[in-house]
C-alpha cells in the first residue's frame, strides 16, 4: 500500500515541536510525500498555540518544495458535549480539524463519559477527524464510536506516535481498524510528527493495517484526491 500523505504534524510553534513548517516540507519532499497537514495544538494545551496563530494560518503557503500543505488544528475536546477549544472565527479558516482528548485538558474518566465525549465531538460540525481514539487512557465503546463516525461522515485516526507514546494503543487500534473495515469505512493515518524526521513515518501503523486486513479502500492516505474529495463533502474546496 502506497501512503502519499500525512494528516497530523506539529511544528516549533507549539513549543514542544522541534522543526519549522519549512523543515517538515523539506523532509516530506525528500521522502516523496505529496501532502501533509500542519495540525497545531488548540490553545488549552499547556504548550500550544493561541487563537491568533490559527486566524493567521493563511500565511502558510499552499505548496512548499512541491508538497501540498493543509492548514489545520489538533483541537482539544473540552467536555462530554464535544466542545473544542477554538472559536468559529478561527475554525472557519482551517482545512482540516482534528479533535483529540489530552489528559492535561480532559481528565480520564469512565467509559460512558468518554464515549459520550467522543460521539459528541464527532457530531460537532467543525470536526473532521478524531485524533488517537485508540488511547487506552480514554476507554471507549469502539462500536458506538465507529457507528457515530460513519453516520456523521467523520474519520477516526490511527496515530503512529501512539504506539510508542500511549501504551496499549495497538490492541485498541486493531479492534478499531477491524470494526471500520467491517462497516466499509476509512481510517486516517497520522504520524503526529513533532520533528521533521517523523513526518510520513507509519511503520507501526502499516503493521496494524496488515494485521487488521485493511485494503486501500479503507485508508484515506493512499491518494491526495481521496482526501480532497472527502474534505469537499465536508464543505471545504481547497485549491493548490
Ligand atoms: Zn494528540
Ligand atoms: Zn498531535
Amino acid at each position: 500500500m502506497n501512503i502519499v500523505l500525512d494528516i497530523h504534524s506539529h511544528t516549533v510553534a507549539c513549543q514542544h515541536g522541534y522543526s519549522t513548517v519549512q523543515e517538515i516540507a523539506r523532509q516530506a519532499s525528500d521522502i516523496g510525500l505529496e501532502m501533509f497537514a500542519v495540525t497545531e495544538h488548540g490553545p488549552r494545551l499547556l504548550a500550544a498555540n493561541n487563537e491568533y496563530f490559527f486566524r493567521n494560518i493563511r500565511v502558510i503557503p499552499r505548496k512548499i518544495y512541491g508538497v501540498k500543505i493543509l492548514r489545520g488544528v489538533e483541537a482539544n475536546i473540552l467536555d462530554d458535549k464535544g466542545n473544542i477549544d477554538l472559536t468559529e472565527r478561527a475554525l472557519k479558516r482551517l482545512d482540516i480539524v482534528i479533535a483529540s482528548l489530552h489528559e492535561s485538558v480532559f481528565t480520564p474518566r469512565d467509559i460512558h463519559t468518554i464515549t459520550k465525549a467522543l460521539i459528541n465531538a464527532i457530531k460537532n460540525p467543525y470536526v473532521d477527524i478524531i485524533g488517537h481514539p485508540g488511547n487506552p487512557r480514554f476507554p471507549i465503546d469502539i462500536e458506538r464510536v465507529i457507528q457515530a463516525a460513519l453516520d456523521n461522515n467523520k474519520l477516526l485516526e490511527i496515530n503512529n506516535h501512539s504506539f510508542r507514546a500511549r501504551k496499549g494503543s495497538f490492541k485498541n487500534c486493531i479492534k478499531l481498524a477491524k470494526g471500520i473495515k467491517d462497516v466499509g469505512g476509512m481510517v486516517a493515518l497520522g504520524s503526529d510528527a513533532h520533528i521533521s524526521f517523523h513526518i510520513g513515518i507509519f511503520d507501526k501503523a502499516m503493521e496494524l493495517i496488515e494485521e487488521a486486513g485493511l485494503g486501500e479502500e479503507n485508508v484515506i492516505n493512499t491518494s491526495v484526491e481521496k482526501l480532497l474529495d472527502y474534505l469537499k463533502t465536508r464543505g471545504k474546496e481547497i485549491e493548490f
